[in-house]
């Protein structure tokens, strides 16, 4: 049986280390998890770059050893933002109801003590580990993925990976791309008391937004649905009294494993063709994000759901992750099988009174203590 005291005892410790992201000054947090590490007998860096920011790695084993799987999750958090929100101090990391509180508990404070009570179960009955075992605690996940990038440029590399997200220990086994297209509209500007001299960029915008309003997608997919497109920002004018000859607007695509970034922005400059003139707009990709995923016969999604199975003693369908996350430089950047699996819900992420049940974090420790020895036996 993994410790429940152990890990309540960590992710407390863990929120009450402020990692917020921005800034991201994850170096204190990785600190603390590498002592931890250390005390489980592993091979313990901590990378530190952009002088406050830092992963930090923990390896059981040899490299080049096979069979070898990726612990992974992040030490940054989003901000706790308005104080007087909480109904807690967001730092406290106190236990209130079987719940332990504060911003990160859910996201991913609380995954990465499951992660860490895993490794203490493991070392604790001097499991004798063929391959090797490496937990990634990275930087930045929250914000650009600066930290899994770093790793994964290192040539760290795995054969398998799980990324600790809340999953409400369901596996996730592909998430959408996040595709970000800023349209700039370019029109003639005027003294405002004669608009009809002038041609008013807002009016393109305006056109534009009704028609992506009533887009429908062809594309679906079995565990991420279909894909989606809403605008973000919009951007016109520089006074008020003159017809403005910009307004740029930006959309957020989510997309799916199937969808090519070019193709969405051919099919876009088609939509936008339509009504305007060419030399009247410009479109461009602000940030790409792809889109992953694992096929659901390969043995880590398997293993896992035999091993939620034998914990649980529910059966569990595979499912697609809602948002973005560091999957998607795993598998597309590194090629790495992964699947997304964690306690907490995602709807409790990145909210005021952030809090996670001490119970469910307990299950996915014995799950992921499953998921290890099968993976590696
Ligand atoms: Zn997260």
């Amino acid at each position: 049986m993994v410790s429940q005291d152990y890990i309540v005892e960590i992710a407390s410790k863990l929120v009450k280390i402020n990692s917020e992201n921005p800034p991201g000054r994850e170096f204190d947090i990785a600190s603390f998890v590498a002592d931890e590490l250390v005390k489980l007998g592993m091979k313990t860096v901590i990378d530190r770059f952009e002088d406050s920011r830092a992963n930090v790695i923990g390896i059981w084993g040899e490299e080049y050893q096979s069979p070898s799987i990726m612990l992974n999750t992040h030490l940054d958090t989003v901000p706790a933002g308005d104080r007087g929100k909480w109904s807690f101090p967001p730092f406290s990391g106190e236990v209130r109801e079987g719940k332990i509180c504060g911003r990160g508990a859910v996201d991913a404070k609380g995954i990465l003590a499951s992660f860490l009570g895993a490794l203490r179960e493991l070392a604790d009955r001097s499991w004798p580990i063929r391959g090797r075992i490496v937990l990634a605690a990275v930087a930045d996940e929250e914000v650009e993925g600066k930290g899994t990038k770093k790793i994964i440029a290192s040539n760290l590399r795995t054969d398998y990976a799980i990324v600790g997200e809340p999953t409400s220990l369901f596996v996730c086994i592909a998430h959408k791309g996040r595709l970000v297209i800023e349209v700039d509209f370019h029109g003639r500007s005027v003294h405002a008391s004669t608009p009809s001299n002038g041609v008013n960029a807002i009016y393109y915008a305006s056109q534009f937004i009704e028609k992506i309003q009533k887009i429908k997608f062809k594309e679906q997919h079995s565990f991420l649905g279909s894909p989606t497109c809403t605008p973000t920002l919009i951007r016109g004018g520089i006074k008020d009294n003159i017809v403005p000859d910009n307004c740029s607007v930006t959309l957020d695509f989510r997309i799916l494993p199937s969808m090519k970034p070019n193709r969405v922005l051919r099919t876009l400059e088609k939509i936008i063709r339509e009504d305007i003139p060419r030399k009247h707009f410009q479109v461009r990709v602000v940030n790409y994000i792809p889109p992953a995923e694992t096929p659901t016969e390969n043995l880590l999604v398997r293993i896992a759901r035999e091993s939620i199975r034998e914990v649980t003693g529910k059966r569990v369908m595979v499912k697609g992750f809602q948002a973005t996350c560091d999957m998607s430089f795993l598998v597309n950047h590194a090629r790495i099988p992964t699947i997304i699996l964690g306690p907490g819900r995602i709807e409790d992420a990145h909210v005021v009174d952030e809090a996670v049940e001490v119970q469910e974090l307990v299950k996915a420790a014995d799950i992921y203590v499953k998921i290890l020895e099968k993976t590696l036996k």
